[in-house]
């Protein structure tokens, strides 16, 4: 692309933008009117603690002189096995007491309702696949459990786009639609934009997706750290994240928001993966240097080993200085709004944007939140959805329960041999997996 060309575009957007402020009631700075639980409350680490913690962080899990070129073949093998093992095993239902049931009611819904929405981030132009996620999520749990849904897009959806979500879906059922604020998506003032142009080229030649693409930088910024506060979503304390041409596989019949609720989760997933490391070179290096000055965010439950695991994929522990780039698969993600509103996520957004990583790299939003959550949450507040039967291309999370339908196969992850080893969910039960959640299936 011309430079200029580009700076032109980059002015329209901007020239865009501004006529549009008017038309917005909040932004991502903006969090007044959340009253959600407080989920944070600084400890007492005494000084012994600290050091513990940041040198736990900063060592390797395996020792570096043991990390061959055979222990890594032997170490993939081995979790292969253990993900293989663990999906095979015959499953149900998380096995608790008091999981919340469907309404027997006319119009059905939950018995116990949380204050939740299943949430997409959507071009108008997605539509066909927006409603195939649409009836997915609707035939495996959501026609028992009645949620309502939110859509969000940086542009105003079209009026034929809201006419065929609402005619996919019951009569009565809420659906909102909402535009997001333009300083929430658009390349922000502090960017430098030259410095900006030279990151996508060289990120493009290594041959990272969506590298030069403006827009998916913007996409994984609003995920990270802007979604949480669209006013649309003020009044919830749970999303549930669809995205266009998802599947769903097995049937779920007890609200998942009131499970999470009730076991105390704030982060549910499916997918567990290593990531592409040229897109969060230097994320975990700024990382870690901010935690120096903000110990007392660290959580002494945290999956720290799941952080600095650098045995199955140990070139990308090495080229991020210690970051395995483990991310759980935010494209689904059932998220306590509450918990991402609270003051040490925050904190770490704030430090984020001023880096600019989302613009010189491009830090994705999973492993953002990943880190987040791996570093601040108790590792027993995670929830891997064993039991939800889930595939965005090419990955796939396939139980063994008579509940799924027969377009998976348990334990199948990818079509492709080669990308078995992006998996990275072995290393999440081995090591981050509380005995609780272990035994909850
Ligand atoms: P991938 O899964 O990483 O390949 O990325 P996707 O293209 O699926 O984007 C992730 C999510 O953001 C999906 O829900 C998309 O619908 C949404 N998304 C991505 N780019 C845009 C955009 O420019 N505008 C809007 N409205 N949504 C977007
Ligand atoms: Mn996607």
């Amino acid at each position: 692309v011309d430079y200029d060309v580009y700076i032109g575009a980059v002015k329209e957007h901007y020239n865009n933008v501004v006529t549009y402020v008017g038309e917005y009631i909040g932004a991502a700075t903006s969090s007044a009117g959340n009253s959600g639980e407080v989920y944070w409350e600084e400890p007492f680490y005494d000084e012994e603690t600290v050091s513990r913690l940041v040198e736990t962080l900063n060592t390797p899990l395996f020792p570096e002189s043991d990390v061959n070129k055979t222990s890594t073949q032997q170490c993939f093998k081995d979790n292969l096995k253990l993900y293989r093992d663990t999906l095979k095993e015959k499953i149900d239902e998380p096995q608790v007491a008091g999981l919340v049931r469907a309404s027997s009611a006319a119009g059905g819904g939950s018995d116990n309702p949380v204050a939740a929405t299943i949430l997409s981030l959507v071009r108008n132009e997605d539509l066909e696949e927006m409603i195939a996620s649409v009836m997915e999520v609707e035939r495996a749990f959501n026609s028992k459990f009645a949620y309502p849904y939110t859509f969000l897009n940086d542009a105003e959806f079209t009026q034929e786009f809201q006419d065929a979500i609402r005619a996919a879906l019951p009569a009565g059922r809420k659906v909102q639609f909402g535009t997001i604020a333009p300083e929430d998506w658009s390349v922000p003032e502090s960017i430098d934009l030259e410095r900006f142009k030279a990151s996508m080229q060289h990120l493009e030649d290594e041959g990272v997706a969506y590298a030069t693409r403006e827009s998916y930088h913007n996409m994984c910024r609003y995920f990270s750290r802007g979604f949480y506060h669209h006013p649309l979503l003020r009044e919830y304390k749970y999303t549930w994240r669809l995205e266009p041409g998802v599947k769903f596989f097995c049937e779920v019949d007890y609200d998942v928001f009131r499970f999470m609720a009730d076991q105390g989760k704030v982060y549910g997933y499916v997918l567990n993966l290593y990531d592409n490391l040229q897109s969060v070179e230097s994320l975990w290096r700024d990382t870690r240097e901010w935690l120096e000055d903000h110990t007392q965010y660290l959580s002494e439950g945290g999956a720290f080993d799941w952080v600095r695991e650098n045995m199955q994929k140990p070139e990308n522990f090495a080229t991020t200085g210690g970051y395995s780039t483990c991310h759980f698969w935010t494209n689904f993600e059932i998220a306590s709004l509450d918990w991402l509103r609270s003051e040490p996520y925050e904190a770490y957004m704030d430090f984020l944007e001023s880096m600019g990583g989302f613009y010189y790299e491009r830090w994705g939003d999973a492993p953002v939140r990943s880190l987040a959550l791996a570093l601040f949450a108790d590792r027993s507040q995670i929830h891997w959805f064993r039991d939800i039967g889930y595939s965005h291309f090419p990955y796939i999370n396939c139980p063994n329960s008579d509940r799924c339908d027969k377009r998976c196969s348990p334990a199948e992850f990818v079509p492709w041999d080669n990308l078995e080893v992006e998996n990275c969910q072995a290393t999440w039960i081995r090591y981050a997996m509380t005995q609780e959640e272990r035994d909850l299936y």
